[in-house]
């Protein structure tokens, strides 16, 4: 049986800040996306290696001051990254990747043989107070998802973690927030809600009209850490249709850090038990700080499929798992755009 493997949350490298505090907007050099031997985990050698058919690639933005100069660094930063990726494939990759923009994309890209990649957005600082930007990141680049915060508070929500300020800004989304999910609706750009506080993550499930996800987080009742999901959040999940996508974070799985491959399955397998097969994916967060024993780059994937398969997850389980359920979900957000268009 083959299994396609969509890996929901891998980050590109790239520099955090300048020397001012800004988030970097100077382009890095991707050519190690080709190498089989590099220090980043993700490389199109490595996911072919490892039997990985596609991947999301974030443009990462770090939360920086909410201010003209720092939303203007962000709203740079975003676009540079987003187009790294569409200059990797051609320049470094052509033949062995593709850029895509839907779920069909993804799935002919994998039948090929070849890796799919599709472009995301993690913080929606780069927004500014603009909602129409998503038009432009999801007609200019693709973009198919987008975390609504980052590690602390943008313009649009508030974030489960804080590094210095108030525990909350608005009590969850603000109302400039809640405008940029109808756009995010409109624009085919899933709503990730992975970063965001839990009373962001139960308002977006609410106010979206396309049900949401969590591209990177994991269980909270295995693992007490702020960006988990706890059971309520995974009922939420299971009522509107959307998904969860355990993630390679030690931190997250196991109390301490230190998680494993087994730790991983175990969180995937409290999910079906609780709200069932339908609702639940896989994500490295690979060069974003994820990685465990076992599943330590992407040319280890097949030994995360090995471990589902062990389980005793029959083969639709399975490929539901790694990477139907998510395909199903990016389907959804095209339906529901072209209705938007009628
Ligand atoms: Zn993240």
């Amino acid at each position: 049986m083959s299994v396609l493997m969509i890996d929901t949350h891998i980050d590109i490298p790239w520099e955090e800040k300048t020397a001012e505090g800004l988030p970097s907007w100077e382009k890095r050099d991707q050519t190690d996306i080709a190498m089989r031997e590099a220090e980043r985990r993700f490389t199109i050698p490595k996911a072919e290696a490892g039997g990985l058919g596609a991947a999301c690639l974030a443009a990462y933005t770090p939360q920086g001051p909410l201010d003209g100069v720092g939303h203007d660094a962000a709203w740079r930063r975003a676009q540079a990254m987003l187009e790294a990726m569409e200059e990797m494939v051609p320049l470094y990759v052509p033949g062995r990747a593709v850029l895509c923009r839907t779920a069909q994309e993804v799935r002919q890209t994998a039948e090929a043989g070849k890796v799919a990649l599709v472009p995301v957005m993690e913080n929606g600082y780069p927004l500014a107070d603009d909602p129409s930007r998503i038009a432009h990141f999801a007609r200019r680049y693709g973009v198919r998802y987008m975390t609504l915060t980052h590690n602390g508070h943008n313009l649009l929500a508030d974030s489960a973690v804080t590094r210095q300020g108030p525990e909350e800004a608005y009590g969850g989304l603000s109302a400039l927030g809640r405008e940029v999910i109808g756009e995010m609706n409109r624009h085919g750009v899933l709503v990730d809600v992975s970063h965001a506080s839990r009373k962001t993550m139960m308002q977006a499930v609410e106010c979206s009209t396309v049900p949401v996800f969590a591209s990177h987080s994991c269980v909270r009742a295995l693992c007490d850490h702020p960006r988990n999901l706890d059971d309520g959040q995974l009922d939420a999940l299971q009522a509107s249709g959307g998904l969860i996508q355990i993630t390679a974070m030690g931190p997250f799985l196991r109390r301490g850090g230190g998680g494993t491959l087994a730790d991983f399955v175990e969180h995937v397998l409290y999910v079906i038990r609780r709200i069932g097969v339908e609702h639940v994916g896989i994500s490295s967060d690979f060069d974003g700080g994820g990685g465990i024993e076992g599943w330590q780059d992407a040319s280890e994937t097949h030994h995360l499929l090995a471990a589902l398969q062990r389980t005793g997850l029959d083969d639709a389980e399975i490929q539901a798992v790694c990477g139907g359920n998510m395909l199903r979900l990016m389907e959804k957000a095209e339906q529901k755009m072209s209705e938007c268009q009628l």
